[in-house]
């Protein structure tokens, strides 16, 4: 007949992403009924386990949402029904020969669709491209592959890896993960500019003096430095999840929602700005420190990571878009480990207001008490807006509010995880959220020059405490552009 049907194999169902993210985010989406009547899932990877054995495994990390318990057990058992194993190698034609041979069973002569899902190191992606494409692709149907970072790791070895996929696979083929874009909040920031008419006409440098991006996370490698050494905190934060951020952010209008008209904007806005300077950026690396009796390991003590390694841990930078709309506006990112919290936010700071009645003499210093429009991605998603206000009473003093909403106390719907939504849009096609080749080379292009200065001249990372705020550069740095970093006043 015509009805069709979705194999979903997860390449490295074995590893710690397939079942900590892609499993519980397969499942959840079949708990909403948002997958397609046919499908089967399917692990592939070296190990060699049963198709018991990997349902086994993948139990351990489902989970029902607080708000939809009910039948959840049989839920999960309906889908671990639906997964299976394939053991084989990544390079192997004849194991993914095999695999095809097991999906068409299941397919039961229905038009196929295939997802595979590449969650394995960046050295056999191509491998596995290979091999996937040219002995278990779709006969009748479309096949897509998802692919994870890292994505190279400068314009070259980005280029070589993009040159090499598209011998195996067109562009509208290929799904790079960038999975801060299916982060609910994200996703929202369109909604909240190009949707509400009190924000659209202030996005400019007329009112907006400074756009901060921040991820902190607060704690280190832990034993797992390796693949992070090799890549460090600017490649593995900055130049992909907040430079996504900061071209969401910074768009133009597109023409439509469209996926291509939207990335055609991103693309537009990245290639407007300028590449990244030394001196605009300021390293970090954290080191040891004891707190109440307990010792925190510096990035070295990490067995995995070399003694003398360089590598930052931490950076800040101040980037600039050359256009009408941002001259000279200072978009500064600042991304770190170990440091003494864990999130990730945009602040955007408001200009002060010109010939203010109330500066100075009523509580506040209304230079410094800027509206500051804070998107909180996570933990806790909220946006606010900070605001001054008089404080009730007889007499006329100002202070500081936040115009809240809060995701937690607004909405009682758990929010999804960033892979549910990202492997919904896969699986139908819609390419908004993953990143075009077009936009990964504009990516690159801005961050390999200083890459490279960095590693050539071996800059001396900052060495800053385990758990604390991070470098004092990042405050020089910012401090050059007139800007405080606004995480560093007291909260309400
Ligand atoms: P992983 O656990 O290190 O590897 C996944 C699987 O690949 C392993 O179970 C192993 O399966 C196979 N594998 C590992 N090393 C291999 C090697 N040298 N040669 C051949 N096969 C090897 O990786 P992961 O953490 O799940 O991440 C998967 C991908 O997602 C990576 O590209 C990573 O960069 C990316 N990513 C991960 C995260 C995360 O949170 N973990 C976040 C963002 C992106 P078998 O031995 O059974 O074949």
């Amino acid at each position: 007949g015509n009805e069709s049907t979705v194999s979903i194999t997860v390449v490295g169902a074995s590893g710690d992403l397939a079942k900590r993210k892609i499993f519980p985010a397969l499942f959840a989406l079949y708990y909403e009924d948002c997958l397609p009547k046919h499908f089967t899932v399917y692990g592939y990877a070296r190990s060699k386990i049963t198709d018991a054995e990997l349902r086994n495994m993948v139990s351990k990390t489902l989970t029902c949402r607080i708000d939809k318990r009910e039948n959840c057990g049989k839920k999960m058992d309906q889908f671990l029904k639906r997964c299976f194993y394939h053991s084989g190698q990544y390079d192997s034609q004849q194991n993914f020969v095999d695999l095809d041979k097991k999906l068409k069973e299941h397919e039961a002569g229905r038009v196929s669709n295939r997802l595979f899902y590449l969650s394995i190191p960046p050295n056999i992606f191509i491998d596995a491209v290979r091999c996937a494409s040219m002995s278990a692709s779709s006969g009748n149907g479309w096949t897509r592959v998802i692919v994870e970072k890292p994505f190279g790791r400068d314009s070259e070895s980005s280029a070589a890896l993009t040159k090499a996929l598209k011998q195996y696979l067109e562009e509208e083929q290929i799904f790079r993960i960038d999975h801060y874009l299916g982060k609910e909040l994200v996703e929202n920031l369109s909604v909240l500019r190009f949707s509400n008419l009190i924000f659209e006409p202030l996005w400019s440098r007329q009112y907006i003096r400074n756009v901060q991006l921040i991820f902190s996370e607060d704690f280190g490698t832990e034993g797992r430095g390796g693949y992070f050494d090799n890549y460090g905190i600017i490649r593995d934060i900055m130049q992909n999840h907040l430079l996504q951020i900061l071209a969401l952010f910074a768009m133009e209008t597109p023409v439509s929602l469209d996926a291509e008209d939207i990335r055609n904007e991103k693309v537009k806005v990245l290639r407007s700005m300028r590449p990244l300077q030394l001196e605009n950026v300021a390293v970090g690396q954290y080191k040891s420190h004891t707190k109440g009796g307990v010792t925190y390991p510096a990035y070295t003590d990490d067995k995995t990571v070399p003694k003398d390694s360089l590598t930052p841990t931490f950076a800040a930078a101040a980037l600039f878009i050359d256009n009408a709309r941002w001259d000279d506006v200072p978009f500064l990112m600042k991304a770190g480990k170990a440091l003494h919290n864990k999130k990730a936010e945009i602040r955007v700071q408001f200009r002060h207001v010109p010939g203010n009645l109330y500066n100075r003499n009523f509580g506040i210093d209304l230079d410094r008490a800027t509206n500051e429009l804070v998107i909180r991605v996570q933990p806790d998603e909220a946006i606010y807006l900070k605001i001054n206000n008089k404080v009730p009473g007889l007499g006329m003093r100002l202070g500081r509010s936040n115009l809240n909403l809060h995701y937690a106390a607004r909405y009682s719907k758990e929010i999804p995880d960033a892979y549910e939504r990202l492997l919904l849009d896969a699986i139908e096609g819609e390419r908004r959220l993953f990143i075009r080749s077009d936009e990964l080379d504009a990516a690159w292009a801005l961050f390999t020059p200083l890459l490279k200065e960095l590693e050539e001249k071996k800059i001396i990372p900052e060495y800053y405490p385990y758990g604390s705020r991070g470098p004092v550069g990042a405050h020089y740095l910012a401090a050059r552009y007139n800007v405080r970093w606004g995480d560093v006043g007291v909260e309400q």
